[in-house]
Order: structure tokens, then sequence, then C-alpha cells
């Protein structure tokens, strides 16, 4: 799961990154809105966190003007803690809205919700021979044994399950891996991999994952 935070708060921002990062989600954070609009057209998101006052402009202004269909759910963050701006904020277009100061815990509680609503991306547990992946509970098993995964291990299996039989390049898989500010380093990906496939083995089901040799990895049953 990616998320884009837009917040121009350096401080702010950061936290909000490592916290949901620490919770197993990838994360960039966007620090004007023009900077938002340039992540949404390179990469695909799940979810936004809004700030509302930015350098460039006011966030539900933003929301307002964006087409609704394609635009990941959004979840508004400000101080502006009053009953007309949460009205605002939602007939914006917004899915949640969550006044400033707020704990971490509940932040990554209402983003959990908003994903596992119905007709978001999170909502059915994926299967393949024997595989599954739970996105609510970010949880992954192999022949009914949970699996043990580290964050980029989890997210590498949770790629390759949400396109099972098909080839997903490497390309790919470091955009839904990493953030635009981590850095990639040379064979980090195999890695990954090499580990994943270590823990399917361990759980009976490593002959699942195939290596497209130059071209990337798939998931598919024997
Ligand atoms: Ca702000």
């Amino acid at each position: 799961m990616r998320i884009l935070v837009v917040e121009d708060n350096p401080r702010m921002g950061d936290l909000i990154a490592q916290g949901l990062r620490e919770r197993g989600f990838a994360c960039d954070v966007a620090r004007r809105l023009v900077e938002a609009d340039d992540a949404l057209a390179s990469a695909a998101f799940d979810l936004i966190l809004l700030d509302v006052g930015l350098p460039d402009g006011d966030g539900l202004d933003w929301l307002r003007s964006r087409p609704q269909r394609g635009l990941p759910p959004v979840i508004v963050l400000t101080a502006r803690d009053g009953l007309a701006d949460r009205i605002t904020g939602l007939d914006a277009g917004a899915d949640d809205y969550l006044p400033k100061p707020f704990a971490m815990d509940e932040l990554a509680a209402r983003v959990r919700a908003i994903l596992r609503r119905p007709g978001n991306r999170a909502e059915a547990v994926i299967e393949l021979g024997g595989l599954t992946f739970d996105p609510a509970a970010q949880a992954a098993s192999a022949l009914g044994q949970r699996l043990d995964l580290a964050r980029r291990e989890l997210g590498l299996f949770e790629l390759l399950m949400r396109r099972a039989g098909e080839v997903v390049r490497r390309g790919q898989i470091e955009e839904g891996l990493y953030a635009f500010d981590e850095p990639v380093t040379p064979n980090a990906i195999e890695a990954i991999v090499s580990r994943l496939r270590r823990k399917l083995e361990e759980a009976g089901a490593g002959e699942r994952l195939h290596t497209i040799r130059g071209v990337g990895y798939l998931l598919k049953e024997d």
C-alpha cells in the first residue's frame, strides 16, 4: 500500500511518513500541491493524506478541482477543527477528516478503515494455489502457514499476488516498494526476492515464485 502525504510542514510530514512506514506502508511526501500533482501523475497511490493550508493553495480547493474518478481515497488533515470545516472537507470529496494534533495510531487506524471500505482495493483476501494475502490485515500465508515477512518482502508478495500469473517487471517492483526519496541499491530487489523465496520454500511453496531472467518475477500455481 502506497500513501501520498501532502503536507508543507517538514517536521509534520516526516513524522507522518515515518509513522506510516513503521506500520508497513510505502509513503511519499509532497510539500506543495504542484508536487502532489507530479506524484499522482507518475505513480499509483492507494490513499492521500491532505493538509489544507499549503504554500501554493488550499487543499480543499485542489481536491474540489480534481476529477473524482481515478483519485484514491483522501483523508483531510487540518488544524481547523470546526464543524463547518469538517463539512466543507467532506463536501469537497474527502473520505475522512482528522483534526490536528492527532495520535499516529489513530491516523493509522483511519487509514486502514478507509482501505477496508468496499470499492477500495484493500477489501478482498487474494488467493492463489495455497497462497493468501489479506490486504486489511497486511498478512500473508502459504499452505495455511502464516509467513513472517519484513515490510518490503510483504510489499513484494502483495504486488505479485495482485498480479498473479503476470510477469511483474523489476521497474514496477521498485516503484511499488520504494518511495521517490528512498534510494534503491543495486541488487536490492534480488535480495528481497531471495528472502521471500526462502520463506516460501520453508513453507513448502517455493516453486510458485518464478524468475523471468532479465525481465522480472511472477507468482503462479504449479
Ligand atoms: Ca500546512
